[in-house]
């Protein structure tokens, strides 16, 4: 099979499997439990916690391990007080739309800002936007669609300047692209494990020491008390691992990305004709890739690949089953049917050039026979 739908999840990592597998059998224990078989738990926990701190600049004090992006997400959007009103955009990933949505029914006021051409939102827009009682400002680091990346430092300072907090949605950025919440002057940061080769179903909050944060869930009072549940102990090790791994080779691992990405972005542009590319071409992650093809079905194109064992996304992921066009393509201008006609093709440091000479070899012939029809 041919796996292009990186941005969709990856697969877990060798290196992060084997460092997790003692951790569900031979190292098992709870590592709230106080006696040495627990606290040899914790210790794997607390090293995880490190490598996800150093991957991003912070303190591993300032991690908090969720669930994943989405509870992340919902963690930092539901911390906005009552009656304070909130900054985000309308291309954001629905694990951040959605929790506005909610708090809006809830008495706080969202202003979902339209996005640029290429997805994302500057900072001289959101200083536009900004209220006396502004909380907020939450705005993804990169699109996990167009794969756009956000200047979230212009966006950081210009908050920090005002006193209100910055989360940024940072789920397809980390571990992919450097980030360092310092120097970006970031609040509150959402990562999740299943985009850099860490299991699905955990991920981090970062969250700015001196920052109060009311919990999501209560219990038993683990990660400082603002998650509680217990640890996800074999995950939270994969995830370590993972960042350990990304901040150990991410500009080799980026570097193939970029070059196998630009090959596939100048094929299929020079040799489809009408092929766009969408989202910016210099500011974008290292694996996206994301055309629109004017007359062509992307969830059909989608379906004959997938037919040959070749996996790319027509869109995200989380959206593909419902048939509405993505929010992310209609709010950054395009209109139904060119948002219909668009596919998402994300790509990992393993995949190979023969690979994806392979799937444009379909690809084109798909797109041939069409037009033949037409
Ligand atoms: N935010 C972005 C930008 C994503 O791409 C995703 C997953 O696709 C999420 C949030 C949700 O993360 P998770 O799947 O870990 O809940």
């Amino acid at each position: 099979m041919i796996y292009l739908d990186n941005a969709a999840t990856t697969k877990v990592n060798q290196d992060v499997l084997e460092a997790m597998l003692p951790y569900f059998s031979l190292q098992f224990a709870n590592p709230s439990a106080s006696h040495h078989f627990g606290l040899e738990a914790k210790k794997a926990v607390e090293k995880a916690r490190e490598y996800c701190a150093e991957l991003i600049g912070a303190d591993p004090s300032e991690i908090i391990f969720t669930s994943g992006g989405t509870e992340s997400d919902n963690t930092a959007i539901f911390n906005v007080p009552e009656n304070r009103h909130i900054i985000s955009s309308m291309a954001e990933h629905h694990a951040v739309l959605n929790p506005c949505k909610k708090i809006e029914e809830l008495g706080r006021c969202v202003t979902a800002l339209s996005p640029g051409e290429n997805g994302d939102v500057s900072a001289s827009a959101i200083e536009s936007a900004l209220e006396e009682d502004t909380a907020l400002v939450s705005v993804m680091t990169a699109n996990n669609e167009i794969g756009t990346i956000t200047d979230i430092k212009s966006i950081g300072i210009l908050c920090r300047s005002r006193n209100i907090l910055l989360h940024t949605d940072a789920v397809q950025a980390f571990g992919h692209i450097p980030i360092d919440v310092n120097d970006m002057k970031i609040d509150l940061l959402s990562a999740s494990g299943h985009k850099l080769g860490a299991p699905k179903g955990v991920g981090l909050l970062y969250v700015r020491k001196g920052v109060r944060i009311s919990p999501y869930l209560y219990g038993g009072g683990q990660e400082q008390g603002l998650r509680s549940g217990t640890l996800n102990v074999p995950s939270i090790v994969g995830l370590g691992e993972a960042a350990r791994l990304s901040r150990l080779h991410m500009s080799e691992r980026s570097g193939a990305e970029t070059e196998l990405r630009d090959y596939l972005i100048s094929r299929v542009l020079s040799e489809i004709s009408g092929a766009r590319l969408n989202g910016s071409r210099e500011s974008r992650l290292p694996g996206n890739a994301h055309f629109t093809i004017p007359g062509v079905n992307g969830a059909e194109i989608m379906e004959i690949l997938s037919g040959n064992e070749i996996y790319i996304s027509t869109g995200s992921a989380c959206s593909s089953s419902n048939s509405r066009p993505s929010h992310v393509l209609t709010a950054i201008g395009m209109s139904a049917a060119e948002a219909r006609s668009s596919i998402r093709v994300t790509l990992n440091y393993e995949n190979t050039r023969e690979e994806i000479d392979i799937f444009i070899q379909k690809l084109k012939e798909y797109v041939e026979a069409l037009r033949d029809l037409q």
